[in-house]
């Protein structure tokens, strides 16, 4: 036996190994280890391999999704042996002594479930691979528990933040791939090839060429043939359920990387849970389908103005009826998942039930879309409507063959329902009247024998028989009685007897070949759904969107949100903006969010907003930036009014946050973060950067985000709000001409401060850090000493004139810019001029000389 596990093991590579044993399966050697100390189950031993005792545990068969969930989560993977043949075979086979066979036939991966007591309905679970050629970078990936199949052909430098949006359970990349940092799990590199790739996917979908589904760059296919070659290893061969690859480019989406992501918590919050991230305050909708799809919404919202107000127009429709809001809410809340339940047939993991939600769900969506249609509906809800009609045969299939709530558990039948098939009726008569038979022969024997506690049982052993009470037993123990002895218990003596016998096979055989019956059935309707299943796909995402419209509708109507008006000029008009997390905070403790205006143009594209600590910068910083988002992911947002041009990146650079996991300080963190947004943003940017240079030293910081306002207000020209404690900075009001200042409010009131959360015009005054240190709660003693020093240190910046002194006299930054750019062109033009071929060793050596002395004077 050992050497079987240790072949599967050998096989089973990285995975922990289910090997199963009668109905357990049991885990060894490390494997043991690692599952009883995560599962906190008995960790015992076994035999003996090289002189040592085997560790072992095991976990029982039929409670094995959720010690497999539990193993999940903690980051392994599991491959399952099963038993391939009846230990009855094996002897057949072998002799006395056989070993029955056992084959890896799954490998349980985070990225690869269809279970839905795994799986969290609200989220999608992808499974991404990362694939590249020819310079190109393309990620595929697939969420196997509906078939959803997507493949973003994106770059190099986009490929962390892609991979950021979709947080994938899982990334496959190739062995030697340059992307082995964004990856979970390294495949051999084969499976990468485009070529290879190509074949697979054919092969995957039944086509002879791919053409049908739309145009592939060779880092596509390197990049899908990866994933269903992931896919196919943990299905064991078995081909996934994919629906055709849908493609996409990342310039369709509004560009956001991790960190931004991260910081404005967009799908999930800074405690790394949904609850508290934006996905979740604006989250009303009612189905499993529907939430998964507004995440990926938020998560990428679009740039094509036409996608936007096609979304909009739907919300809209939802918003100005709320008769028809409920009514839609109300029906979509009483629909199953029938995205996932074919996800689970597809996978050959179906139950009766999943056919019986697909009846249900297929006859919702057909009722749904009936009340929908009307004149005059919006585009995309036109476009819906006949997605979501036209399985009418099938519904109609299977209302007659199931039985209304049919059971996951296929094994007792009953659920093939009544008159769909006449010799399965014939069956269950056979059976029932062979029942009632057995109820008249046990009334018949208790007069006979005069046993008024005598029963007829039946139980996996004897079958069908004859039990009464060891004191009555004497007289049917006789040889005339009629009845059989079969076995003596401590209180019951158990008899058989002909006629019983008679009946009980008849009940028996009908039994067995109903559920056989029932099994064929089974069969074919799972065969007939799953040929309609590209159909029943596009209805389960017609629901979602339905349901994602309804659902932001309710948002916008219980929040007082306005539509967005989206211009394709670089503005940004917010009238009354809230952030709506902090606002849900703040009326949960009693208080009242201020809302506030934001208005980026032209000529006040960049500002700078100064206050105290705790005023609300970084509130009134997010909001806006959450803004963007929700009106380009189609979305009502939370302001009185909003005018705003498309955004194309959107950065977030908002509070100090340690990266020690990645082995970077605060400030290094801070820094890498800053230089990727100069690096990357554009005039049809929003860029919101908070207290930037404030983790080193006041005049290295000062330094840092002075240069970085002049180097955002002058190259990048993107629409821009940078809060900042440096007064010094507004300074740079006088010389940026499209730099504005702002400030929050603040008011010291009887020594005491009041904050009014209100952004206003002009810089603050005075930064109020003592005060809001005092409001903290720090000790008298200690903020008198600091008003001390303070007092001094300002005394001494009058004198010299401020920090920012001297900084006035600085050439602008425009023509820093241009200095270097005319140093690099002497040298050009020196180089341009030089006849290489007709110098002398000694004159190229002086020349030498000369570039360096030409370099050295613009360092
Ligand atoms: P710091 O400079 O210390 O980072 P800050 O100015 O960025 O502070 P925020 O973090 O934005 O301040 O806000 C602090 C708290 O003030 C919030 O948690 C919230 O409770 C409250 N607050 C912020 N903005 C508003 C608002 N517009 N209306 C009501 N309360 C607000």
């Amino acid at each position: 036996m050992m050497a079987q596990y240790l072949a599967l093991k050998a096989e089973a590579e990285d995975c922990l190994l289910f090997y199963r044993m009668g109905d357990f399966f049991e885990l060894f050697f490390e494997d043991a280890k690692i599952a009883s100390a995560v599962l906190d189950i008995a960790l015992t031993a076994r035999g003996e391999h090289d002189g040592e005792r085997i560790p072992m545990c095991g976990v029982p068969v039929h409670a094995m999704e959720g010690y497999l969930a539990r193993l999940i989560k903690a980051g392994h993977r599991v491959a399952i042996a099963n038993q391939t043949e009846t230990p009855e075979e094996a002897r057949k086979r072998m002799g006395s002594k056989a070993l029955v066979n056992r084959a890896i036939v799954r490998v349980v991966t985070a990225g690869t479930l269809t279970e839905e007591s795994l799986l969290d309905s609200r989220t999608a679970n992808w499974c991404a691979a990362i694939g590249e050629a020819g310079g190109s970078v393309a990620i595929a990936c697939a969420d196997i528990s509906t078939g959803r199949f997507e493949i973003i052909e994106t770059t190099a430098d986009r490929a962390g933040a892609e991979i950021a949006r979709l947080s994938p359970a899982e990334t496959a990349v190739g062995d030697g791939s340059p992307f082995d940092e964004l990856a979970t799990i390294t495949r051999p590199r084969v499976d990468f090839d485009s070529a290879n790739g190509e074949a697979r996917l054919k092969r995957l979908f039944g086509v002879a060429t791919l053409d049908g589904f739309g145009q592939f760059s060779r880092a596509a296919l390197a990049a899908a043939g990866g994933l269903a070659a992931y896919l196919e290893h943990t299905a064991k061969g078995a081909l996934p359920f994919l629906r055709p690859p849908r493609v996409t480019r990342t310039e369709a989406a509004m560009a956001i990387d991790a960190a931004t992501r991260e910081s404005l918590e967009l799908t999930v919050s800074s405690a790394g849970t949904r609850k508290g991230s934006l996905l979740d305050s604006v989250d009303r909708t009612v189905t499993g389908a529907g939430a998964r799809l507004l995440g990926s919404d938020i998560a990428a919202p679009l740039m094509d103005r036409p996608g936007v107000e096609a979304r909009l127009d739907l919300v809209a429709h939802f918003h100005d009826d709320a008769g028809l809001r409920d009514m839609v809410r109300g029906a979509l809340r009483a629909m199953p998942d029938i995205g996932r339940a074919l996800g689970r047939l597809a996978a050959g993991r179906g139950s009766p039930r999943d056919l019986g939600q697909l009846r249900d769900g297929l006859d919702g969506a057909w009722r749904l879309a009936e009340r929908l249609d009307a004149t005059g509906i919006p585009p995309l809800l036109a476009e819906l409507l006949p997605q979501m009609r036209g399985h009418g045969a099938l519904i109609d299939l299977l209302t007659r063959a199931l039985v209304p709530e049919p059971p996951v558990d296929a094994n007792n039948g009953g659920y093939i329902a009544e008159g769909y098939d006449a010799a399965l009726d014939d069956l269950r008569d056979a059976g029932a009247g062979g029942r009632r038979a057995i109820a008249a022969l046990e009334a018949e024997y208790r007069t006979r024998t005069g046993i008024g506690s005598l029963k007829i049982r039946h139980n996996g052993v004897l079958g069908y028989h004859i039990e009464v009470p060891a004191k009555n037993a004497d007289p049917l123990m006789a040889q005339d009685s009629g009845f059989t002895h079969r076995q003596t218990l401590a209180g019951v003596v158990r008899f058989n007897a002909p006629e019983l016998h008679e009946v009980a096979v008849k009940v028996t055989q009908a039994g067995a070949h109903g559920l056989a019956a029932e099994a064929a059935h089974l069969e074919d309707l799972t065969t007939r759904a799953l040929s309609a299943r590209e159909p029943i796909a596009r209805t389960a995402d017609a629901l979602a969107r339905i349901d994602v419209s309804a659902g932001l509708a309710e948002r916008a109507a219980e929040g007082g949100w306005a539509r967005p008006h989206l211009v394709e000029h670089a503005c940004f008009e917010i009238e009354g903006g809230r952030h709506p997390v902090v606002e849900e905070a703040v009326a949960k403790s009693g208080g009242r969010f201020v809302a506030n205006d934001c208005n980026l143009s032209e000529s006040s594209r960049l500002w700078l907003v100064t206050g105290p600590n705790m005023g609300g910068k970084s509130t009134f910083l997010r909001q806006n930036a959450l803004i963007a988002v929700l009106a380009q992911a189609g979305s009502y947002v939370p302001a009185a009014r909003a005018t705003l041009g498309m955004v194309d990146r959107l950065f977030s650079r908002v509070g100090a946050s340690d990266n020690l996991a990645r082995g970077r300080s605060t400030f290094m963190v801070e820094m890498v973060e800053t230089a990727a947004i100069l690096a990357q943003a554009t005039p049809r940017s929003f860029v919101i950067l908070d207290e930037v240079g404030r983790g080193t030293s006041t005049y290295d910081g000062l330094a840092i985000a002075w240069s970085v306002v002049e180097a955002i207000h002058e190259d990048n020209r993107c629409r821009c709000l940078f809060a900042t404690h440096y007064h010094e900075l507004t300074r740079l009001a006088e010389r940026c001409d499209a730099l504005t200042l702002h400030h929050v409010r603040a008011r010291e009131w009887k020594g005491d401060l009041v904050l009014l959360h209100e952004v206003a015009e002009g810089p603050a005054d005075r930064s109020y850090g003592l005060a809001v240190a005092r409001l903290a709660g720090m000790p008298p003693v200690t903020i008198k000493r600091a008003k001390a020093v303070l007092d001094k240190l300002e005394a001494g910046r009058a004198a010299t004139g401020g920090l920012a002194a001297g900084l006035d006299d600085l050439p602008l930054f425009a023509a820093m810019a241009v200095e270097e750019e005319e140093q690099v062109d002497t040298l050009r033009s020196e180089l341009g001029t030089l006849d290489i071929d007709s110098l002398s060793p000694r004159e190229a050596l002086e020349v030498l000389y000369r570039l360096k002395g030409l370099a050295a004077e613009g360092a």
